[in-house]
């Protein structure tokens, strides 16, 4: 019979790609899983639980060698990629579009390789398969927390004996999937929350959550749903209208992205200079290349002169590393589902509408248009 394997992430990662109660339905429709050795228990999942659950504990050789397809969250390690072959298929958040290298080592073995980021997420059945969407969503409602926990104040108006606590003032910079969760969340904590975007479309979305939407002077409506990339004019623009809304505020989360572009800078360090003392700026897209927020860096927390913190998020889905593993084993069970035939063989449709984009390379060729425009 066909057999999925997951492996155990590095160090610093503490989800899993196939939890035990996957792995039960999995090996319900005669799939053999093979789980290595302590892949979950950093999400809380004993190799008991996948044994209970029908799935195998084995070696990380094992795990890699006797797969038909291998499930993980990240790319794994060179030494583990290099014993991947022809044949094999790999699925995870393998960064197609930023480390090319490694697909492109992929390539060469003829892998077939499914990398999440790629997935058409606008088509409806691929909505299921959305591990962008489900960690992303994770990130956003974590985001909300580490801000309150971070900050010294209430969040909720509080009427006690002892005097009245005015409710925290929440801005949420980028609305989409991950914007969205932080504003319900701190909206939950009772604070007075607005969310801003350059898609006009999220209004309708922040507003049902009950929170404000500051309208942009800046429209920026990309392809797929996504926002473009905005021009140096339009980038000033911004930032100048941000300045304002940032300093009426006690937290800033910002989320804002642009496929395969550095994020955009929301917060300008004129912004941070002004803003109220005791301020707290979580930015969701502290990366390596910069974030939304001036002199973020990416899991760590910067104290600023007038004593505002700028808190880079680091992989905030992994700090809610069991219900992060629930939601991505359920999209990794979507697209099996989706690939298996009725004898639960793997065939993988390449002139299929969301095949043909999440299939980073098959059989030494790059198969997705997004990730063959990335490499020239
Ligand atoms: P994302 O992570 O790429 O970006 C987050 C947000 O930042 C987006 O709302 C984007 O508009 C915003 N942004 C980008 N540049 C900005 C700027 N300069 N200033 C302010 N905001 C900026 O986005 P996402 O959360 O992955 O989702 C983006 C879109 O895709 C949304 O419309 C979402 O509803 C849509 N989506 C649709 C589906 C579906 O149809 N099934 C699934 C997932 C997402």
């Amino acid at each position: 019979s066909t057999i999925i394997s997951t492996l155990k992430e590095s160090d610093d990662e503490n989800r899993v790609a196939i939890t035990p109660d996957v792995a039960e339905k999995l090996v319900h429709k005669d799939f053999q899983v093979l789980v290595e050795k302590g892949a979950g228990e950093k999400a809380f999942f004993s190799d008991q639980a996948y044994v209970d659950a029908g799935a195998t504990v084995v070696s990380r050789d094992d795990a890699v060698s006797k797969a038909n397809l291998i499930a993980v969250i990240n790319q794994p390690d060179e030494a583990t990629r290099a014993k991947i072959h022809e044949g094999q298929i790999l699925i995870g958040l393998l960064k197609a579009l930023v480390d090319t290298d490694a697909i492109q080592e992929l390539a060469k073995q003829k892998v077939t390789a499914l990398s999440f980021e790629l997935l058409p997420r606008t088509i409806s059945r691929a909505q299921s398969m959305d591990v962008l969407s489900s960690q992303a969503s994770i990130a956003g409602y974590k985001a909300a927390l580490v801000a309150a926990d971070q900050f010294a104040r209430y969040l909720p108006m509080m009427i006690t004996a002892a005097g009245t606590a005015k409710p925290a003032k929440v801005l949420v910079l980028g609305t989409g999937v991950a914007g969205l969760q932080a504003i319900g969340t701190a909206k939950r904590l009772g604070a007075i929350v607005s969310g801003y975007d350059v898609r006009p479309a999220s209004r309708g979305e922040v507003e049902s959550l009950g929170a404000e939407f500051l309208t942009s002077s800046v429209s920026a409506v990309g392809a797929g749903g996504y926002a473009r990339q905005l021009s140096a004019d339009e980038q000033k623009q911004q930032q100048d209208e941000l300045v304002g809304f940032i300093k009426q505020n006690d937290i800033v989360i910002t989320t804002a992205q642009v496929p395969g572009k550095k994020p955009p800078l929301l917060v300008p360090q004129q912004a941070i200079d002004n803003a109220k003392s005791a301020s707290v700026f979580v930015d969701l897209a502290a990366s390596d290349l910069g974030g939304n927020v001036s002199g973020s860096k990416p899991g760590q927390t910067v104290m600023t002169e007038n004593g505002a913190k700028i808190i880079g998020a680091g992989n905030l889905a992994s700090q809610l590393a069991t219900s992060a593993s629930e939601m991505f084993s359920k999209n990794v069970q979507a697209v099996i589902n989706d690939i298996a035939d009725k004898d639960g063989n793997l065939n993988i449709d390449l002139t299929d509408d969301v095949m043909s984009q999440l299939v980073a390379t098959d059989h030494g060729e790059i198969i997705s248009d997004r990730l063959r425009d990335a490499l020239n």
